[in-house]
């Protein structure tokens, strides 16, 4: 410990300190140190006193224990230095009551004895002294243990002053702890709070993320993870499980003539009548737009999934009416059940989507269950539809000609330009097999824009007489391009608008027929004509004919193939053939392929001719030489 009293060096003269040389922080050492001598005999406190203060303490003399236990009553000393061996009250006594009153840490005792008196030292040590110093003194002696006693007091007044500061430090501490924990319990419940709003919102996130916000049905993530549950607990504990597929027939009608409101209102109204004939182990999801697929529980599959397919079926097609109209509405159901290798959920669904894909081909509103050439076939339709894309992005398609003859002038009056395609590893496909894909795919508007245009550059190298047929494919009115691409072929090929011959099917009156017949008014208008292709071979042929002045009427070769079998077929050419002459528009006659068809439909007054007994398709380059040699003479 440092300290500001010089410590009697062995040998050396003892140095004076300067009791004002202390540390300035050390309040402890602050001012001179106060003695307190008692002694009966005066010289030997003189001596003791003079010596003291010439070492810096300031000292008071206390002849006897009486007075110096009343100067200790007034005043504060540092010391006190007290004789055993006094009149009045013995060194031990004034000691006893002393100690009473301060222990030996705050107020130390160095008492002063005869060095015969050793029973009395090991007493007074007893009762409290410091330590003790005997007659005659040696001042060294006493010195140095005064200057120890006052270390320790020193030091002891210091750890009590630490401990005191340790403990409002503690104090301090425990009141900043206490605030400490108070805004940690806030911050806590804020947090959990916080939490509860976050586990609040991802639960509203992972319900949506699962669920169809429309119909609030579970939705294809939902639906996936369902099925693979039910396929797990089907290999654990047995049954069986079915998925049914259904697509809603003709919802696009909906949504484009009412409006997207009403076709909200629909879905949400057949998702709850599908719900509620459900059985409770049922799974329903909406797997997106018109499609919604149901997980199915039982044992004896597959006529349970049978049964409620038929079900289905008749539940969504019973009429209901929102917003006041009153709607039907079909379904195509198609269902797999898990067996051999369908067993996953994604192999369930495609399967399922399979046989409805199927049961709309064979008709709609109606189910099917999967089989698994399915899968063979729509991986040939895959494979079918890449090639068709890559055919289209090399520009491989071309055209090809078929000549259109006037019976009246035996004359080519025009050509029907027919798409070919050729493919490497396939050979000649189809226009029937490729363009419904075309179609199906969105390809159908790039196809039929380029056959338009190059079909009317190389109509504009004919005779003016001869006239160019463009097939149209009803998707192509959809996309409100269509009167500008005729126009940009006709101004490209600078082909007059009347020798340019447009032909529509009857499936153009099936879907927003309305804006269908006004596309077919704005057409006519730029001069082109319009003809009516595969005649007869709708529901209601007769009725579109009221729909739209037509220019010709192309009548399907089913009837003509079958003029020589079937007195329908005959009866239908004439009426067709009378009625167009009334309307004022010529007729066609396709497939024509015998003399006695030719004879026959030449008899009931058909306009036109097309067909292989006067010509196959054939490619652009051989058209100029076709129409300088006359004609085959039918035999
Ligand atoms: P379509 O418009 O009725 O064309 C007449 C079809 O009858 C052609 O079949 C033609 O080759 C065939 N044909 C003509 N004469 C005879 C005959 O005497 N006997 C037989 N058996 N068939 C004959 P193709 O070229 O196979 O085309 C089939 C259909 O594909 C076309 O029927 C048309 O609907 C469609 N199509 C062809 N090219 C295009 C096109 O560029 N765009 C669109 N949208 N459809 C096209
Ligand atoms: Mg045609
Ligand atoms: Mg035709």
């Amino acid at each position: 410990m440092d300290t500001t009293y010089a410590i009697p060096q062995r040998g050396g003269e003892i140095a004076p300190i300067d009791p004002s040389a202390t540390r300035k922080e050390d309040s402890a050492h602050a001012g001179k140190r106060r003695l307190l001598i008692v002694d009966d005999i005066r010289e030997n406190r003189d001596i003791l006193r003079r010596r003291f203060e010439r070492h810096g303490f300031s000292v008071v003399e206390a002849g006897g224990g009486v007075e110096a236990l009343d100067l200790l009553e007034r005043e504060v000393f540092d010391l006190v230095l007290l004789d055993i061996m006094m009149p009045d009250i013995a060194g031990l006594d004034v000691l006893t009551r002393l100690r009473a009153k301060y222990p030996p840490g705050l107020l130390p005792v160095i008492m002063v004895t005869a060095k015969s008196q050793s029973e009395d030292v090991v007493e007074a040590l007893n009762r409290g002294a410091n330590d003790y110093i005997t007659k005659p003194v040696d001042f060294s002696i006493a010195l140095a243990r005064v200057v120890t006693q006052l270390d320790r007091k020193h030091a002891e007044e210091k750890v009590h002053q630490m401990n005191e500061e340790l403990s409002r430090a503690n104090e301090g501490l425990e009141f900043r702890v206490a605030e400490r924990t108070k805004d940690l319990i806030e911050a806590n419940l804020q947090l959990r709070s916080e939490m509860e709003q976050r586990e609040k919102t991802q639960a509203t996130i992972a319900h949506l993320a699962h669920h169809d916000a429309l119909t609030g049905l579970g939705n294809r993530l939902l639906f996936h993870k369902q099925i693979s549950d039910a396929v797990a607990h089907k290999q654990q504990h047995g049954g069986n499980l079915a998925v049914l597929f259904i697509d809603l027939d003709r919802f696009k009608a909906i949504n484009d003539t009412l409006g997207h409101g009403t076709g909200d209102a629909v879905l949400k109204h057949l998702a709850t009548r599908m719900r509620n004939a459900l059985r409770e182990s049922d799974k329903i999801g909406r797997l997106g737009g018109d499609e919604f697929a149901i997980l199915q529980f039982g044992n004896e599959q597959p006529k349970e999934a049978a049964a409620l397919a038929a079900r289905l079926i008749e539940i969504i097609g019973t009429p209901f009416s929102i917003d006041n109209q009153r709607l039907v509405i079909g379904a195509s159901i198609g269902i797999a059940v898990a067996a051999g290798d369908y067993q996953d959920s994604t192999q369930l669904l495609r399967a399922a989507d399979l046989a409805m894909y199927r049961a709309k081909a064979d008709g709609r509103s109606r189910f099917r269950f999967f089989e698994p050439d399915f899968d063979r076939e729509a991986q040939e339709r895959r494979e079918l539809e890449l090639a068709l894309r890559a055919a289209v992005d090399q520009d491989a398609l071309e055209i090809h000609y078929q000549p259109l003859v006037n019976l009246r002038t035996s004359r080519i009056s025009g050509f029907e330009a027919l798409s070919r395609w050729d493919d490497p590893k396939r050979g000649f496909v189809a226009p029937n097999v490729f363009i419904p894909l075309a179609e199906e795919i969105g390809l159908i508007d790039i196809i039929g824009e380029r056959v338009l245009k190059r079909a009317c550059a190389e109509a504009a190298t004919w005779p003016e007489h001869v006239t160019v047929a463009v097939n149209l494919s009803a998707a192509q009115f959809e996309g409100g391009q269509l009167v500008s691409v005729v126009k940009e072929a006709l101004d490209a090929s600078g082909l007059s608008p009347s020798r340019l011959e447009l032909e529509i099917t009857e499936s153009i009156f099936l879907h927003g027929s309305e804006a269908n017949v006004a596309v077919l008014g704005e057409l006519g208008s730029l001069g082109v004509k319009i003809s009516m292709d595969d005649f007869g071979t709708g529901y209601s042929s007769l009725s579109y004919l009221r729909s739209f002045a037509f220019d010709k009427i192309k009548i399907d070769k089913s009837f003509i193939r079958d003029l020589s079998t079937s007195q329908s077929s005959v009866a239908i050419v004439r009426a067709v053939c009378g009625l167009a002459r009334s309307f004022g528009a010529s007729t066609t006659a396709e497939g024509v392929e015998t003399d006695d068809q030719l004879t026959q439909i030449r008899s009931e007054g058909c306009t036109e001719v097309q067909g292989y007994i006067f010509g196959k398709p054939l490619p652009a380059n051989e058209i100029p030489a076709l129409l300088e040699r006359p004609l085959p003479a039918p035999k």
